[in-house]
């Protein structure tokens, strides 16, 4: 793709306590113990200036109301005390990322601060420390050529968030502060496939250390996207490898179509002015047959519109699969202004919105047909908000692409989330003294950092395939792996591996939730099956029971699938003598219609291989009886 510049930011979560206190780094399932409430005040940062994204929030006056765990969180998340001194864990694990990527640390590492005013912080600010940059053997190969390294930073996680209303925003605390590297490349990637490999590299050096957390959630990736002629676009939070081409591709559709309606809008000669107005239209709306808007109207909102003259057909216009220009617009209304949505033009009629009354509309805009207008549904001072930010984003299609901050979206669409943040966003952190780095990098002399190649080829040589290698990697089972071969000397490794990758894979697609085993639990079942004390068969059994006890005691679920020596005799005993003229006239040839019968009720409980001796012992013993 000509033109195309990507970098990423790689946001991953450390396997260690939390950064700046001593909090453990863990996500809790309750609802929290208590909930404190902040507003925030907009001061000007250390160099003087006011950041666009500070300002930005100012537009918004909200109440931001924070989720504290009494045994998990303390004075410093919810900033009544200063930060501790960094967790030296974090630092370490940092370095050695740092290290395994050929990267230059820096001599004194500096705690800074970096505007946030979404309320994610309840400092305001996210505290971020640059660890190493990228020197020159800082690349990462890939199939389509090198992409160098340019920084790691070490950071705090930020708060959960947890509900959005229109005039507050609750947190979670339990997230905020946990350690984060974050990896930034230049921006050398060329193609959206390139990104992911990209992606998927790093991930691996990352889980290699071992010392990284794993899970939904614990690693992201922020893309940095622009094409010629475009503009630069922050896209924050993917975190399935899988959709970043996705992402990419479809963020390059949306910023060519939006130069196509640029060139078209230019073509119809349309210039900022005719972008604009405001009037009421409730008593116009009142009018609409049954539907939302007719509602809102009943139940005393007020309706709003602005015009956009010749501009009828573009607002309508597709940019990404399901989204339009309108879609945008759209968003810049809600975050602004938090109304729902808006209602343009090129949708009508609808909701109960006929023809006669688009005609009405437009009369009342004094606009024509080839005019386009949008629509909002508020009180008077949401709706001036909300229709000058639709204002705003519609005059800057007439230049271009505004540079954005967009969140990723499930399907691999993006949409506006605030706009691109200042270059003024950060300044020091006094409270917390810079550490130096040379007594880590001393403790550090002679290291050799096992890089993913190493691991795999470990493994392979315990006679599993590359693939079953690169799973175990993968889904981060190399230690678990390696305790259960070193201590089952029956089993097949490539039953053990396939248990912990294959069948993990299929029970977690249909829903069993195999996250929750604890891996001690998980090897006691193979070492069950290593012993004979469970079939093989009996295993993909017990694994979905322990999912839904994770706690339970192994030995007891495992006799539920289990048959004892003397149940295995008894049952072979009733199926040979109710079977017994069968016997009598075929002989050893009933063998395999007898086997069938034992194992309708014998299957996932005993080997095979157990009852088919024990079978035709027992056959054999019937039959020379008979004979004598
Ligand atoms: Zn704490």
């Amino acid at each position: 793709m000509k033109g195309l510049k990507v970098g990423l930011e790689i946001h991953q979560r450390l396997k260690t306590h939390k950064l700046f206190c001593n909090c453990p780094s863990m996500l809790m399932e309750r609802e929290p113990d208590g909930w404190v409430m902040r507003m925030m005040g907009i001061s000007r940062s250390e160099l003087g200036s006011v950041d666009p994204a500070a300002r930005f929030e100012l537009l918004r006056q909200r109440k931001f109301l924070y989720g504290i765990y009494f045994d998990e969180t303390c004075e410093v998340e919810v900033d009544e005390s200063p930060p501790l001194e960094m967790n030296r864990e974090a630092i370490e694990i940092a370095i050695r990322i740092a290290k395994m990527l050929n990267m230059d640390v820096v001599d004194e590492i500096h705690t800074m601060r970096k505007i946030v005013v979404d309320g994610s912080n309840t400092t305001g600010f996210q505290r971020t420390a640059l660890i190493a940059i990228g020197g020159e053997d800082s690349v990462i190969r890939t199939n389509q050529g090198e992409v160098r390294i340019a920084t790691l930073c070490l950071e705090e996680e930020s708060a959960f968030i947890a509900e959005t209303g229109s005039d507050f925003v609750r947190y979670k605390l339990d997230r905020l502060g946990i350690p984060l590297v974050e990896i930034a490349t230049h921006p050398d990637i060329k193609s959206p496939e390139q990104a992911k490999e990209v992606a998927l590299r790093i991930g691996r050096i990352l889980r290699a250390t071992g010392k990284v957390m794993r899970g939904i959630g614990t690693i992201r990736q922020d893309i940095n996207v622009s094409i010629e002629g475009g503009a630069r676009q922050e896209i924050k939070g993917v975190q399935e490898p899988d959709l970043i081409p996705v992402v990419i591709s479809r963020e390059v559709d949306r910023q060519l179509n939006l130069l196509r309606i640029r060139d078209e809008i230019s073509e119809r000669g349309i210039v900022e002015e005719d972008i604009g107005g405001f009037f009421e239209l409730s008593d116009v709306l009142k009018k609409a047959e049954k539907g939302f808007v007719r509602k809102a109207i009943d139940s005393g909102e007020s309706a709003f519109a602005i015009y956009a003259r010749r501009m009828r057909g573009l607002i309508g216009r597709e940019i990404q699969p399901g989204r339009r220009l309108g879609t945008e617009l759209a968003s810049y209304a809600k975050v602004f202004a938090g109304v729902k949505g808006i209602i343009h033009s090129d949708e009508l009629p609808n909701y109960g919105i006929s023809s006669d009354l688009v005609a009405e509309i437009r009369n009342r805009l004094g606009i024509g047909e080839e005019d386009a207008f949008i629509l909002v549904i508020s009180d008077r001072k949401t709706a001036e908000i909300a229709l000058k930010s639709v204002a705003d984003r519609l005059k800057y299609a007439i230049k271009g692409i505004p540079e954005e901050t967009r969140r990723a979206l499930e399907d691999g669409n993006t949409e506006f989330m605030r706009p691109m943040p200042g270059s003024a966003r950060m300044y020091p952190e006094t409270d917390v003294l810079p550490v130096l780095s040379y007594s880590f990098l001393e403790a550090l002399e002679g290291w050799k950092p096992e890089f993913p190649e190493d691991i795999i080829g470990r493994l392979i040589s315990y006679g599993i395939s590359r693939d079953q290698a690169e799973e175990i990697f993968d889904e981060e089972k190399v230690e678990l792996f390696e305790r259960v071969s070193s201590l089952c000397k029956n089993l097949s490794k490539g039953f053990v591996a396939s248990t912990l990758t294959s069948m993990m894979k299929y029970l977690r697609r249909e829903g069993v939730k195999v996250e929750l085993i604890p891996e001690s639990k998980l090897a006691e079942v193979l070492l069950l099956v290593d012993q004979g004390a469970l079939a093989k068969e009996a295993v993909e059994s017990m694994i979905r029971d322990l999912a839904e006890s994770p706690y339970a005691d192994v030995k007891e679920i495992a006799k539920r699938y289990s048959m004892s020596q003397e149940e295995l005799e008894k049952l072979i005993d009733d199926v040979v003598s109710s079977h017994r003229d069968e016997l009598m006239k075929i002989g050893e040839k009933a063998f395999s219609m007898l086997m069938g019968e034992v194992m309708k009720k014998a299957r996932g409980r005993v080997d095979g291989r157990i009852v088919s001796s024990k079978l035709r012992e027992r056959i054999r013993k019937e039959v020379s009886q008979e004979a004598l």
